[in-house]
């Protein structure tokens, strides 16, 4: 028996095959020259107000070269005070970001005119900390104050050739877009890596594939750090052959890694008991665990999986402590943009003077401390406090004042809230 034979027109406007100059086939279906205009039309239309916007041509950009310097004046205690309008606590991290940043410029303004002269070599930076503990913040607030390209990536979605990913040059691409695609800017600019533990080998993880993808990833990351001429994909993701790469020279980016190694506190703390014990003084203090993280070397990162040469490449490490009780209060309260502040913005916005009582913050802290939900948390206890406030207020226009008190709070977070955003 033969089978029908199947009549091939365009799916979405039914055009014969023989009416169309184009039918472009897909799984099941096919479409038309002429469907394939309007739907990006429709996409202009719907994304981009009816213009779609031209690929970027990295070779012909043109865009004004910008001088970047610090702004006149500046030292490394005024990148400091600066950050600790927006970060709460973390002062040797900040110390430590400030000087790297500031020798940056230094190095950027003084190339070096002969041979013989004195280079000033980065020292790129290494951040450890458990999450939410201010890293990115760090790396945003940073990223504000400075006349400088800042790209802020993401270390798990790179993939050594032939995972799937994006690939590690990618990184430089972030940066490339931020400065419409001027590689000289770019080449000046300032990188923050986050997770970076999740690219650590480890030896004693079963998951072999991880492994050499983890290692792989660190490899392909060594030449960049140091400074090399990279090939960059310009729209990121994975190189393909048809596409234009752009030549970016990474001896002048600076790169800030970021990452929490959760555990490494136990590393640190094997190295520096043994050590302790190690001396025979049975009165020496045993250091607390909780306490190790400012003890963190570059040999406690290599146990932890990072590989010698990638470690050698981020000569400055420090730490960010984890989050105590005091420190969650002054973040709901202090920074520049707290969310207090802001809650209280908004009211205000509406003509009403909003309060927060002292009682009320020490429990959404030690809320947020109890249920392990760490800073980041503290924005979503909050909105459960505040959204029916928020929602009647503006229907309410004679009042003019609101105090948010412990009772109030209690009454909002009742009923299992908190259990729902542990578990979220
Ligand atoms: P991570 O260390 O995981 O990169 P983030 O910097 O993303 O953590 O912190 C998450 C959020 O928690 C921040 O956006 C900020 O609101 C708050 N936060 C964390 N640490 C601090 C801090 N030290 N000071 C002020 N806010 C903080």
């Amino acid at each position: 028996m033969r089978g029908k034979r199947q009549e091939v027109h365009c799916s979405f406007c039914g055009r014969d095959k023989s009416e169309a100059l184009v039918l472009v086939a897909g799984l099941s279906s096919h479409i038309c020259e002429i469907c394939v205009e309007q739907a990006q039309e429709i996409v202009a239309e719907e994304l981009y107000g009816g213009v779609m916007p031209a690929a970027p041509e990295p070779a012909e950009q043109d865009a004004p070269k910008k001088e970047f310097r610090l702004p006149k004046n500046v030292t490394p205690r005024d990148i400091k005070q600066h950050l600790d309008k927006y970060v709460i606590g973390q002062d040797q991290a900040k110390k430590i970001i400030a000087v790297a940043v500031y020798n940056h410029y230094k190095r950027l303004g003084h190339p070096p005119t002969t041979e013989d002269e004195v280079q000033i070599e980065k020292s790129n930076i290494l951040l450890v900390g458990r999450t939410g503990t201010g890293k990115t913040l760090l790396a945003k607030t940073i990223a504000k104050f400075l006349d400088v390209p800042f790209a802020i990536v993401d270390a798990t979605v790179f993939t050594q050739a032939g995972y799937v990913g994006e690939d590690v040059e990618s990184i430089l691409a972030r940066l490339l877009q931020v400065c419409n695609y001027d590689v000289d800017s770019a080449q000046r600019g300032i990188v923050y890596i986050d997770e970076m533990d999740k690219v650590a080998r480890k030896s004693d993880n079963p998951s072999i594939t991880r492994d050499v993808s983890g290692e792989g990833v660190q490899q392909a990351m060594l030449k960049m750090l140091e400074g090399t001429d990279v090939m960059v994909p310009p729209q990121g993701g994975r190189k393909h052959p048809e596409q234009k790469l752009v030549k970016v020279n990474t001896e002048n980016i600076l790169f800030i890694c970021g990452g929490a190694f959760d555990g490494i506190e136990k590393v640190i703390a094997r190295r520096m008991n043994s050590k302790v014990i190690g001396f025979g003084s049975k009165n020496d203090k045993r250091i607390e665990e909780e306490d190790m993280l400012k003890y963190v070397t570059h040999k406690d990162v290599r146990r932890f999986g990072m590989i010698p040469e990638l470690i050698g490449r981020l000569p400055v490490v420090t730490y960010l402590k984890p989050l105590d009780l005091e420190a969650m209060k002054r973040i709901l309260t202090e920074p520049h943009n707290s969310l207090l502040k802001q809650y209280q913005h908004l009211f205000r916005l509406e003509g009403i003077s909003l309060t927060f009582d002292d009682d009320l913050i020490e429990y959404l802290a030690s809320t947020a401390l109890e249920y392990e939900l760490g800073a980041r948390g503290l924005r979503s206890i909050c909105e459960a406090v505040m959204t029916d406030a928020m929602f009647e207020m503006p229907s309410e226009k004679d009042i003019k004042y609101f105090t948010v008190d412990l009772a109030y709070a209690k009454s909002k977070l009742e009923g299992g809230m908190l259990e729902i955003l542990r578990a979220a």
